[in-house]
Formats: structure tokens, sequence, C-alpha cells
């Protein structure tokens, strides 16, 4: 049997959610892969630095990866980028010393910008006119200012943490980021089939389940409410009561709202349950 041919980061900050992503598509790795390349009996997983993982995929040494967005696009090959992952997320933004006056990027020309994506910071540079030198730097960006080889950093932010530690603060940001599912524009099966899985995974992920029993008197405007935010999958009046039980997909982020929503019209015994998968 062929073997799909996967390559995730080894270690990092997408290596435990792509190990449990994929699990949830049905395979069955442990966290605690030491080799560079591991063999179950329905794949092979190529455990690889980051940056190396797009070049895996676009040689055909690796059918699927999964890595940041941003290093596709620092590396220029959006051609492979199949979905987004909804984990990993962050945004490459432009950075000074709190106590500078710079305010926009636009105050940094005739400066010195350090990041570890040249590529990305120089097509933004360009697009938006501005003569800045850029100095590239592996790791660390964050420290570049504070030891005077930089005047502001081009670099990975999720909560800011770093940032501020390092005495600096955020101005603007080129783009967000998340994890990306990549291959070949043209895939075979087993691409296809493991595709269809991480969306069925994807979308459980996104959607709650919820149930609960709404008033009568209130049934119509909770319906009209629901019908333009979530799917409705049942909804059958309880007998001899002034009763109705309904049951939804919800989509999650704005499950709270629609809680509010749902006690305000008087429902009861709302119950929310996450979804496993959503085909
Ligand atoms: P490697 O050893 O594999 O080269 P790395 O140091 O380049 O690792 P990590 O720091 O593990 O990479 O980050 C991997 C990815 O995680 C980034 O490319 C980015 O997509 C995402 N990410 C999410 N939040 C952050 C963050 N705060 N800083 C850096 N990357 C982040
Ligand atoms: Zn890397």
């Amino acid at each position: 049997m062929n073997k799909l041919k996967i390559a995730l980061q080894k270690a990092g900050r997408l290596h435990e959610e792509s190990i449990n992503l994929l699990n949830a598509c049905g395979f069955k790795l442990s966290l605690d892969l030491k080799q560079l390349k591991v063999s179950t009996f329905n794949l092979d997983v190529f455990l690889l630095r980051d940056d190396d993982i797009p070049g895996f995929v676009q040689k055909g040494i690796a059918d699927v990866g999964i890595v940041g967005k941003n290093v596709i696009l620092e590396q220029e090959m959006d051609f492979l980028i199949r979905d987004n992952l909804g984990f990993g997320y962050c945004k490459l933004s432009f950075a000074v010393p709190k106590e500078s006056l710079y305010k926009s990027v636009k105050d940094l020309s005739g400066k010195c910008i350090a990041t570890s994506h040249p590529k990305i910071l120089d097509k933004f540079l360009k697009e938006h006119n501005i003569k800045s030198s850029i100095h590239k730097i592996s790791g660390s960006v964050e420290i570049a200012p504070n030891i005077g080889i930089a005047d502001a950093i081009c670099d990975l932010v999720s909560s800011g943490r770093t940032l501020d530690s390092n005495n600096l603060k955020e101005i603007e940001t080129i783009f967000s980021s998340e994890a990306v599912f990549i291959c070949q524009p043209k895939y075979d099966i087993l691409v296809d089939n493991l595709f269809f899985r991480i969306r069925a995974v994807k979308r459980a992920r996104d959607n709650n389940y919820l149930l609960f029993n709404a008033p009568n008197k209130n049934l119509d405007k909770i319906i009209y409410y629901l019908h333009k935010l979530c799917q409705i999958l049942h909804i059958r009046p309880i007998a001899d009561s002034a009763w109705t039980y309904v049951k939804v997909i919800v989509p999650a982020f704005i499950i709270w709202n629609i809680l509010d929503e749902l006690k305000k019209n008087s429902a009861k015994d709302l119950v929310v349950l996450p979804i496993k998968k959503f085909v």
C-alpha cells in the first residue's frame, strides 16, 4: 500500500498542534517523536525545521506539510497552500523601542529594520515606497534594537509579551498568519482523503452542538434569530406542554452571544456540546 508522506515541525510552536490534528484525523502518532522520520502502517512522518517543510513538499519528498503561512510567503511558495488550519496564530508586525517617536512604518524611512522575513519586508517596503535598510537575522530578532544593530524590527508577534519584555511596542502589522496545510496543486487520493478529514475536524472544532427547550410563546422569535446564525437540525414540540425542544449547530465563536439571547427569551435547559467530526 502507498503511504502518505507528511512533513511536520520537529519541535517548536506548531509541533504539538500538528500532531493533535493528525490524531484527530485518525492517525496514531505519539507526542515524543525524537527521530527525523517516523513510520506508522499508513504514514511516513518527516520531522523537520519549519523552514525546510515547503521545500520537501515542493520537491515531492513529502506529499503534504503543516507550516506557518509566514514561512510559505517568505519562501514565495503560496501555490502550495490548500487551507488554513486554525492554530499557530500570529502577526508579522513592526515594533520600535517604547520611548521612540516612530508612529508608523513611514517614519522608518532611512532607518534600519531587523527581520527574519526579509523578502516579505522588502516587498512591503517597495509597495509602500519606503526606503529602509533590512538587517536579516534568523532568530531572536527582538534584541536587535537593544544591542544597537537596528532601529526597529519586523517580527512575528502573538501575545506581545516578548515585545513588552524587550521594551518594544508594536506600531503596524503587515499580515496575520496561522498554520496552513500545504501540498502540490495536483494531488492524489491519499492527500484528498487527508484533506477531507482535516476539513471535518476543523468544521467540528469551529462549531458546537446546542440543545435547549424554548417557550412556545417565544419560539418564532428564537427561530428567526437562530436562522441567521446557525444550522437548525431539529424543532420538536413537547406534547402537552408549553415548550419546544430545539437542536442546532452553532459557530463556537458566537456561542455566548447566542446563549445570552436565548436566556433573554426564557429558553431553558441549554446544553452546549463539542462536536468530534462534522462532515
Ligand atoms: P524551527 O526550529 O522549526 O526553525 P522556529 O524557531 O523557526 O522553529 P517557532 O518559533 O517554533 O519557529 O515558530 C513556528 C511558527 O509558529 C512560526 O513560523 C509562526 O507561523 C508560528 N507562531 C505563532 N506565534 C508565534 C510567535 N509569537 N513567534 C513566532 N512564531 C509564531
Ligand atoms: Zn524556523
